[in-house]
């Protein structure tokens, strides 16, 4: 064995590999990793299908013309804004790419960045690997996750290059309103602070609500990297296949990362979804799809000792689990997925300091029957 030393002694593989393997070796329910349990649509696979032929070797580096164009139109027309697709918008390989790419082209060794907990895995270990030093404010699953921007004004300094956000957010559901943005702005307001919106789930949100993009808020705008992936709207997280939407200014610097990470993305699929992108139903009735079965779940746990926290946007529901067990959530999700045969995330792991709330996270983004199956296992506890 040759040694050297671990860049990441302390990070073991990944609480979703974890669990999703798990399941598969106990012949459990998998609502644990975030992925649809159906297929996407076979308009979808007739595109790729049609695409594979005669465009098969390297896309430009910033993504296919076509879908760049696509991205923009689809902006103009969801939010209001317009892109220059030449210089504004980047094809990636996944939102992890363009988060990976954000965090690399701007942090420095030194550089604080924040995020608030329970934030998506990747964030921390991204900002290590970059030098940076990662500020972790935790949120609070009795203030429903809600951000208290007065800490936050606090924990900025001159040392901190940049903020991560993320709304609808993975894992808790939880969802920023126009006044956030507000908040957020006033604070940023003057500070050469950047910030990276992990905006995946931008097309789920429930019960009315509209997403509060960055990209609606000019102070915000001028200094965001939004990262989005296709693959939690068109059903195709396999795909992994994303886009940077950012200023030109942080674009320029963005490709230049991304031109050494994977330099170029899938081109057929680029060309499938070029086209795809097109047909604004099938990302205005997700949220629709997605609410009826959050409801379809949670309607089993009405009358349990489980307690539903809300869910106001992406495929995930949490569950207090206090009054059932003392179990660390770690434990219970391990046992619930032997002994029930249903898989789960637990939430602790995405604090830097494991709170001692007994939640479990749920994905619904699987069929009816699989859910109501998982539900009625559960809620029987
Ligand atoms: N951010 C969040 C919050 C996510 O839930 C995911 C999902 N997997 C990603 C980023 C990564 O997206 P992708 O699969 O497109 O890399
Ligand atoms: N984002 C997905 C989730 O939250 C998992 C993606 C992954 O496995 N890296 O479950």
């Amino acid at each position: 064995m040759i040694h050297f030393p671990s860049k990441q002694p302390h990070v073991q593989t990944t609480i979703f590999t974890k669990m999703s393997q798990m399941a598969l070796d106990e012949g459990a329910l998998n609502l644990s990793q975030g992925f649809p349990s159906f297929d996407c649509s076979e308009e979808l696979q007739a595109l790729v299908q049609f695409y594979s032929k005669g465009h098969n070797q390297y896309a430009p580096m910033a993504g296919i013309p076509a879908l760049r164009q696509s991205i923009a139109q689809k902006t103009a027309s969801f939010y209001g804004i317009d892109l220059n697709p030449a210089t504004e918008i980047t094809v990636v390989s996944g939102a992890t790419e363009a988060l990976f790419a954000a965090v690399h082209c701007c942090v420095s060794p030194g550089d604080e960045v924040i995020m608030f907990d329970p934030s998506y895995d990747a964030y921390d270990p991204m900002v290590r690997l970059a030098g940076g030093i990662p500020v972790h404010i935790a949120l609070s699953a009795q203030a429903g996750f809600q951000i208290d921007w007065s800490i936050l004004a606090q924990k900025i300094n001159p040392k901190t290059r940049a903020i991560m956000v993320n709304s609808p957010h993975n894992p808790t559901g939880a969802v920023w309103s126009q006044a956030d943005l507000d908040a957020l702005a006033d604070i940023l307001k003057g500070t050469q602070i950047l910030l990276i919106s992990d905006e995946v789930y931008e097309h789920i949100v429930f019960d009315g609500k509209s997403h509060a993009s960055v990209l609606l808020h000019p102070e915000l705008r001028k200094r965001s990297f939004v990262c989005g992936s296709f693959g939690k709207t068109y059903h195709v997280t396999g795909w992994k296949i994303g886009y940077c939407l950012a200023p030109a200014y942080l674009t320029a610097e963005f490709r230049k990362l991304h031109q050494w990470v994977t330099f170029s993305t899938v081109t057929p699929l680029q060309h499938a979804l070029a086209d795809f992108i097109k047909i604004p139903k099938h990302y205005l009735e997700l949220s629709d799809f997605y609410q009826k079965k959050r409801d379809l779940f949670v309607g089993f746990f009405q009358n349990s000792r489980w307690k539903i926290l809300p869910s106001q946007g992406s495929f995930f529901q949490c569950l207090d689990y206090a009054a059932i067990s003392d179990e660390a959530d770690v434990d219970l999700a391990d046992r619930l997925t032997r002994e029930i045969k249903v898989a789960s995330i637990p939430i602790s792991v995405f604090y830097e300091t494991a709170p001692t709330d007994k939640i479990l996270r749920f994905c619904f983004a699987k069929s009816d029957e699989m859910l109501s199956e998982a539900a009625q296992r559960l809620a029987a506890l």
